[in-house]
């Protein structure tokens, strides 16, 4: 049998031979986030062309033929999955978001995505769910076409193009510059249905697999959070969003904003920071996942607000985010992981992890909402997120155990995607 696939690579080229030899993962330990249980101990993963082909006791799968791939002292889990990035920003402390906005071009802004996406993936993420290229328009979307065609290396994308803000209420606030000048802005403008509806229909035009919509801002007279679009609004959004196939994500602080989402349909809830009890109850009652980004929070605490990790308490929006994930915990909400990279530094993903566990979390349910409850986030629960059989070859090893030490996850050091080796030790 090998000997006709060689003769027939020799025919058809050497993608058929490359094809054709499966390779075998072997690790110290496999979790397949099928379900809460520990990692299985001597268990091995099977792949063949982009798919896993068996997984189970390493004794009990036939490899015949196959490539063995040793990686001991680690476990093996799905590819990790962030679903709230901006792979078209980098680190505040670096370069304010207003100054990335008004002063870097958007061809500089893609092409540090580009980097910033192999820095990802090679750290372990496989998928992202990029939300809003923050001022550099639908580029996301030729992003993903180039990862996709294997140009360029990087995580599996769906992406939100440029997001809708309601006019004025996003940044760069025009009060805060010269107001005879025409800024650009970090996201689609639009008031009223019929703009609001257009905004949706034009993005997903561009290429946006979901829809974004800012349903507050800091926006008030004091630079407060408010509410940004009417329910009426919302709605209007949310229908149209839907019924061309796209669900919605909305970024919400405040209670109100949040409230008005969630009564308006959206899938997500992306920070949600000032919910309430009664908030998260209909957020539960609805099915709305819950994205408490709090590495952003942290990251923000520690450019502007003078904390220092160990050494200071938590600042006040530190305090308030942690609030609100023990209160959505609380009420059952169902919480994916989403850590709103881009704030800080791209590859640093699972620090978000790390944060879940902190506030409670156990380090299996942090896991799982890197892999299995992203995958039914993204609709994709039947080929991404778990180690099974027919599913996509997205599979990461760490050294040591993630379901004991969620720290685990930052010593990735083997990436596999759609079968393609990406990094090994
Ligand atoms: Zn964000």
């Amino acid at each position: 049998m090998r000997r006709l696939l060689t003769a027939l690579a020799l025919i058809l080229g050497p993608g058929l031979a490359q094809a054709a030899q499966p390779i075998l993962l072997k690790p110290a330990r496999v979790w397949t986030a099928e379900s809460a249980g520990p990692p299985r101990e001597g268990w091995a993963v099977l792949v063949q062309d982009d798919k896993i082909a068996a997984v189970g006791p390493a004794s009990q799968i036939d490899a015949t033929g196959a490539q063995v791939v040793d990686l001991p002292g680690t476990t093996l889990l799905p590819g990790l999955m962030d679903l709230h990035s901006h792979l078209f920003l980098h680190p505040y402390n670096e370069t304010l978001w207003d100054d990335q906005v008004l002063k870097e071009s958007p061809t500089y802004r893609t092409l540090r995505a580009a980097v910033q996406a192999k820095a990802t993936l090679e750290a372990g993420f496989t998928t992202l769910r990029d939300l809003g290229t923050e001022g550099v328009g639908a580029a996301d979307a030729p992003l993903k076409k180039a990862i996709n065609d294997g140009l360029i290396p990087g995580p599996r994308l769906f992406v939100a193009t440029n997001a809708i803000v309601a006019t004025n209420s996003y940044g760069p606030a025009r009060r805060n510059y010269n107001p005879e000048a025409e800024l650009p802005q970090g996201a689609q403008e639009a008031s009223g249905v019929d703009e609001v509806v257009k905004a949706v229909r034009q993005q997903a035009g561009a290429g946006a697999d979901w829809i974004k919509v800012y349903a507050d801002y800091r926006f008030g007279p004091d630079g407060s959070t408010k509410p940004t679009f009417s329910l009426e609004e919302l709605k209007a959004l949310v229908e149209a969003a839907h019924s061309s196939g796209r669900p919605v994500a909305a970024h919400a602080s405040g209670d109100e904003g949040m409230r008005r989402a969630i009564l308006a349909g959206v899938d997500t809830i992306e920070h949600g920071y000032g919910g309430s009890d009664d908030t998260f109850k209909l957020m539960a009652q609805k099915g709305v996942v819950f994205f408490p980004t709090l590495t952003a929070v942290e990251s923000t605490s520690t450019y502007f607000g003078g904390y220092v990790a160990g050494q200071t308490p938590p600042t006040a929006a530190m305090q308030n985010a942690q609030r609100a994930f023990k209160l959505a915990v609380r009420n059952g909400v169902v919480i994916g992981m989403g850590s709103d990279v881009g704030v800080f530094k791209h590859g640093d993903n699972a620090r978000e992890l790390v944060w879940l566990v902190r506030e409670g979390m156990t380090p299996v349910q942090a896991l799982l909402a890197a892999t299995a409850v992203d995958a039914k986030v993204l609709g994709r629960a039947h080929d991404l997120g778990q180690l099974k059989p027919g599913y996509l070859a997205d599979i990461v090893a760490v050294t040591g155990d993630p379901t004991q030490a969620i720290e685990a996850t930052q010593a990735v050091v083997f990436v596999m995607k759609g079968g393609q080796v990406v990094r090994r030790p």
